[in-house]
């Protein structure tokens, strides 16, 4: 047994903060030209490097030969360079062809335009290949695979660093340097800052341990057991922050106890002309909780589309208007604003709220739209009813935290679609709470998304918020039928399905393809989609287009048209994506449908099978031997939480973490998707140690390490008050 692993020695143990310190030239066989190639790849420092994990294990034992490669299949395989050639075609570009084998067999390897090929792989050279190999006159052959350098290492496990052909770095130069620098980290050994107790209990070995094996292991399960650990690292870093944030809230912020045993969100209820489903009735609880209580609420509420989160929504505002506060909804556009209004006007239509100072005791509760395109008079009009308090409930863009628009008590606040807002917007929002400046109290924010996260994602990406889930759509929905039209010919059937659903007096909507690079495109593709159609597929229908470069009144006129059944088909860009919610729609048909992500293609679809008839959703892609992933998925299942793991299986986190996360790009081993169980477990760890320990006073080193290695913009919150 090590010393760490006694508990001891942990006081005395090497520290990231002290690794970081020391630079890649005092590692033997770094001089300045490797420092600088270092630096290409971000590696300046000792723990930089000891961070610069493998991105693969070799079991040289256990890999298979060539004489076990299956045509068509992926698979590994570990063989030696007999020849090299490189050639350069006609239209200019080079293929490089390599011979190579183990005593099972040869493979031909080909590469196209990657002629530095040539000079990497010399002979004699071993290499691992990873690729699809397939029959080539009457051998095997492989085209671009994925190569690793071996080099002329020996052990049964060889770890294979990310290797860089620029920067003139190969794995085997890193693994030299990691072996040194663990060399003399050896004596001292690193300290560890997770607590002992936390370690045996969740059976993580030390970091010490932890760090030699995940460089050098002798076994595959000896690295699985060091990735854990400092995976483990990585996410109880995160989660400590976000565990401190979310607790400094519940100290610091004052927060309004909101009066819950008034009539109105009762009679809301009421008359609604259906019953709550058992998921929004618990989400409504669980906000009634917060509201109660004397922090501010910071929940998000997640709900796929069509789940009912408009009238959770509206309960958590009505619980702050009938405690004689006001309640104000964020949308992330004009268009959806103006939606929310006119929706939420229907849903309340009646309601009355106490007026003491009135004769009848009693008025008509006020509901006010505040956007940038409500101007002169009218406007003025509605900023003095948030400021006087004659509006209870205010609805907008975030024309709403604009500089001079005060609120004579702000009470509770949703912010719809929250990927749009951002931090500073929320903050700003939360400053128009009531009170003087050094006694204001925080308005309850409640945070909804339509885009559904996989928990341990949601876990991550909003840490410090609670989270309540619509995991249930009300009942008597139709559930939409999913299908592939694959190329031209299954795409008639799409049109024949669209002609049909009008027939019957049905509408639809068809999305054209989206275009990353440019507007300019998508819009001009959609105009020629929009002519196509009322020229051949759907000649005689009524057809309307509808794309971003409209002039908004026109984009109303459209949308206005088709509300009012005037249209049969409206042609849209993606700006349909959110909001629209018109019942009478049955067939969505989506163009190219491979451009868009599965969040986008579920989002899309959601627009319909929002009424009581059945509806289908058809996904045109070009002619291809198998649907993608993407397609298949969401033929498969109209589960959003559902997709958006597979989703997370598909891409990774990357996207996720990148947009919505900057600063927590500290996870180099954990992965949201692969450790879904370990984020519950670091989360479950950040609660048992800042609960009795809200300063980190007693974990100096957790404290330390969470400084060094979160970005800037935690630091700030964390230790600038
Ligand atoms: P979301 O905003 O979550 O996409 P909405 O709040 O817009 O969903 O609700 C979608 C539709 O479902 C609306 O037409 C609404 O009236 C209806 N709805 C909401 N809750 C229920 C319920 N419990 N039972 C029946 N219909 C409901
Ligand atoms: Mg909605």
């Amino acid at each position: 047994m090590t010393r760490s692993e006694t508990g001891a020695g942990t006081a005395d143990g090497i520290t990231l903060r002290e690794l970081q310190a020391i630079p890649v030239v005092r590692l033997k066989g770094v001089g300045d030209k490797k420092q600088a190639a270092l630096r290409e790849v971000g590696v300046e420092t000792v723990l930089d490097l000891l961070t610069t994990y493998p991105r693969r294990w070799v079991d040289r034992t256990n890999e298979a030969r060539v004489s076990d490669l299956v045509p068509g299949k992926e698979a590994l395989v570990l063989v030696t360079v007999r020849t090299v050639t490189k050639r350069t075609m006609r239209n200019r570009r080079t293929m490089v062809e390599a011979q190579v084998g183990d005593g099972s067999g040869r493979l031909h390897v080909v590469f196209f335009n990657q002629p530095w090929r040539e000079r990497q792989l010399r002979e004699g050279v071993q290499i691992m290949l990873f690729g699809k190999a397939d029959d080539y006159r009457g051998g095997l052959q492989m085209t671009n695979p994925i190569v690793d350098l071996i080099g002329d290492r020996t052990g049964r496990i060889v770890p294979i660093y990310p290797q860089s052909e620029k920067a003139q770095l190969t794995t085997w130069e890193i693994a030299g340097w990691v072996e040194n620098a663990l060399e003399r980290c050896a004596a001292r050994g690193f300290a560890d800052p997770v607590p002992l107790g936390i370690r045996r209990e969740l059976g993580l070995v030390d970091r010490s341990t932890a760090m030699r094996q995940i460089h050098l292991p002798e076994t595959m399960g000896e690295k699985e057991r060091a990735r854990r650990r400092l995976a483990f690292d990585e996410l109880l870093r995160v989660q400590t922050v976000l565990v401190m944030r979310k607790r400094a809230f519940e100290r610091e912020q004052r927060g309004i106890r909101h009066d819950m045993s008034g009539e109105l969100v009762r009679r809301f209820h009421s008359a609604l002309s259906y019953e709550l489903t058992r998921a929004q009735s618990r989400a409504i609880a669980e906000i009634e909780a917060d509201l109660a209580g004397p922090h501010p609420m910071h929940r998000l509420l997640q709900g796929d589309v069509g789940a009912g989160k408009t009238v959770v929504a509206v309960s958590a505002l009505l619980c702050a208007v009938q405690g004689g506060h006001q309640g104000a909804l964020m949308a992330p556009t004009e268009v959806l604003a103006e939606q929310h209004a006119s929706g939420i006007r229907a849903l309340l239509g009646g309601l009355r709220v106490p007026a003491p100072d009135n004769l009848f005791g009693e008025r008509q509760l006020s509901v006010a739209l505040l956007t940038n395109r409500i101007t002169g008079q009218e406007r003025r009009d509605v900023i003095a009813g948030f400021a006087d308090g004659t509006i209870d409930i205010a609805i907008g863009t975030h024309a709403l935290i604009q500089e001079g628009i005060e609120f004579h008590s702000l009470g509770a606040v949703v912010v719809d679609e929250q990927h749009r807002f951002g931090v500073e917007q929320r903050a700003a929002l939360r400053m128009k709470g009531a009170g003087p400046e050094d006694q204001r109290v925080v308005p309850d924010v409640l945070v909804m998304t339509a885009t559904p996260i996989p928990r341990t994602a949601a876990m991550t990406v909003y840490g410090d918020l609670d989270v309540s889930v619509l995991d249930e759509l009300p009942p008597g929905r139709t559930p939409i039928s999913t299908h592939w039209a694959n190329g031209p010919l299954m795409e008639l059937a799409a049109w024949g399905d669209v002609r049909e659903a009008v027939g019957a007096g049905r509408q639809a909507y068809v999305v054209c393809p989206l275009i990353e690079e440019s507007e300019k495109l998508e819009v001009a593709s959609a105009q020629e989609m929009y002519e196509r159609l009322v020229n051949q597929d759907l000649k005689g229908l009524r057809i309307g287009l509808l794309h971003g470069r409209l002039p908004s009144a026109d984009k109303e006129a459209a949308m206005n048209a088709f509300r009012l059944r005037h249209l049969d088909v409206l042609v849209a860009t993606t700006v349909i994506e959110v909001g629209v919610d018109v019942a009478n729609a049955t067939v969505m048909v989506i163009v190219d449908a491979d451009r868009f992500g599965i969040a986008q293609l579920h989002q899309l679809r959601g627009r319909v099978g929002r009424g009581e008839h059945a509806s289908k959703c058809w996904l045109i892609t070009a002619e291809v031997e198998g649907p993608s992933p993407r397609v298949e998925a969401l033929v498969a299942t109209t589960d959003g939480f559902e997709l958006a793991e597979i989703d997370l299986d598909l891409r990774g986190e990357g996207t996720l973490m990148n947009t919505a996360q900057k600063g927590r790009s500290d996870l180099k081993l954990a992965s949201l998707r692969r450790d879904r169980e370990l984020v519950g477990l670091a989360r479950q760890a950040a609660f048992d140690i800042v609960d009795p320990d809200p300063m980190l006073s007693e974990n100096p080193l957790l404290l330390d390490e969470v400084r060094l290695l979160l970005s800037a913009e935690d630091e700030e919150f964390l230790f600038k008050s």
